[in-house]
């Protein structure tokens, strides 16, 4: 799940483990943590990276290379975090770095039109048919944050539809929470979040064709936008179920609202063309960001040329950024793209199953209750009975058998997101080596997944 989303589940102590593994092999880490902790607040500047979900020591990583990331201790693991996604093609992959070089030698940033900006938009153009124009920000908040406003100035409407459990950064409106039942207008998530900028979110269960029929009948002549996850993959790996984004764009089209596909974490992952290469629902707008970052700073938004136009200067919409289209983080975009070729694609299909069956296989040797769940490429493990289709069905998981089955796997060489509600991320890079030490981790983190016992209260959130 989304960084906000985990922020606020305590530190426990993983079940069953008498010494913590992850300050046993990782001193240099604790000492760093502690110095961070002094001057970051929770000592990171992302809330995920803290642990917080399974307890002890974040690592500190000093060298990534391929599919392996090591830290400052000296331990080296498969990395299946990805940095959440952008490295398809494996770590400080040749082409990246040497485009970053060469780019950095001729200056960091101008303030001007850059070249490579134009190769950047025309590279998305050209995979994203329904994208015709294309603007760079910096981070995938800000391209959420801009398509919202955006559509809202296109329509003269104020209201957002988003569903439970996606998320599109930590914009102030969209971070609002899930309610229940249908149609529920939503309360601020997180403080700072001002009723005003809730009530305008109207929060519907994924997958929910009905619910979003019943939001249109009831405030559809002031719905701006409907904002999903082309995919989900905030809340785990979640698919759209056949025929719901369709449905979210006949219901929008009818209603005069716009189609906003947030394709921040899949697109140019799980296709050339991210999630429209799987489904060819357009939207009217799309989101991009990691992995046409490369690694670097930067996002994109672009979709229909009569509501980009829009933005300022060819329009009246206000949009900017100091740093936007920076020509270093643009050429480490335009190189992870143009690295990612049919082979990359095939490579990322074949290794998200790969590792959904490695584990799959050593969690039912073990009877654990899971569910390995996949949208394209995206692949993620609930413990659950029960297949997940939304985000009160990932909820109902037995999450406190993670924290065992993560700290297994990282004991073993093996770096899994740090939470139940997140994707695992393959990337291009892995080979046999690499797998072979996931093969080696898995079935002892499943046994102490099914060692794992539940605590006497069990967190509700
Ligand atoms: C990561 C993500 C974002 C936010 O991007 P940042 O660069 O972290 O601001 C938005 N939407 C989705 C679907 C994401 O996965």
């Amino acid at each position: 799940m989304a960084d906000w989303q985990t922020g606020s589940v305590t530190a426990e102590t993983p079940a069953n483990s008498t010494s913590n593994p992850s300050t046993d092999s990782a001193p240099r880490s604790r000492q760093l943590f502690d110095r961070a902790e002094a001057v970051i607040p929770g000592g990171v500047n992302s809330p995920v990276r803290a642990f917080h979900s399974v307890g002890g020591t974040p690592r500190f990583m000093v060298h990534g290379e391929g599919p392996y990331l090591s830290d400052v201790d000296g331990n080296r693991y498969v990395d299946l975090v990805s940095s959440w996604g952008p490295m398809i093609n494996g770590h400080a992959h040749p082409d990246v770095v040497s485009a970053v070089r060469e780019a950095a030698v001729e200056g960091l940033s101008f303030g001007t039109p850059g070249v490579g900006e134009i190769d950047l938009a025309q590279e998305i153009i050209d995979r994203v048919e329904p994208v015709e124009h294309v603007r760079l920000v910096n981070s995938g908040t800000e391209a959420t944050m801009s398509s919202v406003r955006l559509a809202r100035a296109f329509t003269g409407r104020g209201k957002v539809v988003k569903f439970a459990g996606c998320y599109h950064g930590h914009v102030d409106s969209l971070l609002a929470g899930a309610g229940s039942g249908v149609a529920t207008l939503g309360l601020p998530a997180t403080p700072g979040v001002t009723q005003a900028q809730a009530e305008d979110t109207i929060v519907l269960p994924y997958n929910d064709v009905e619910a979003v029929r019943e939001a249109f009948a009831q405030h559809g002549d002031d719905i701006a936008c409907v904002i999903t996850e082309a995919a989900a993959g905030n809340m785990g790996a979640i698919a759209p179920q056949p025929g719901f984004n369709a449905a979210l764009r006949e219901i929008t089209r009818s209603a005069g609202a716009l189609l906003v596909m947030d394709e921040v974490m899949t697109g140019f992952r799980v296709s050339a063309a991210g999630w429209y290469g799987i489904d060819g629902v357009a939207g009217d707008l799309y989101t991009f960001g990691k992995v046409m970052s490369g690694g670097l700073p930067a996002a994109a938004f672009g979709g229909r040329a009569d509501v980009m136009d829009m933005l300022a200067p060819s329009g009246s919409v206000y949009q900017a950024g100091t740093l936007a289209g920076n020509p270093v983080a643009v050429a480490a975009g335009l190189a992870n793209l143009r690295a990612a070729d049919a082979d990359v694609y095939a490579a990322l299909d074949r290794n998200s199953r790969q590792l959904g069956e490695l584990l799959g296989s050593a969690l039912t040797a073990e009877g654990v209750p899971h569910q390995v769940s996949y949208a394209g490429n995206l692949v993620s493990v609930f413990f659950s009975e029960s297949p997940v289709h939304d985000f009160a069905s990932a909820q109902a998981q037995q999450t406190w058998r993670f924290p065992a089955f993560f700290h297994e796997l990282l004991r073993r060489g093996v770096y899994p997101p740090p939470s139940a509600f997140e994707c695992w991320f393959v990337n291009a890079a892995m080979d046999d080596a690499a797998f072979e030490t996931i093969a080696d981790a898995v079935p002892h983190a499943a046994a102490a997944a099914a060692a794992a016992s539940a605590p006497e209260a069990v967190r509700e959130r």
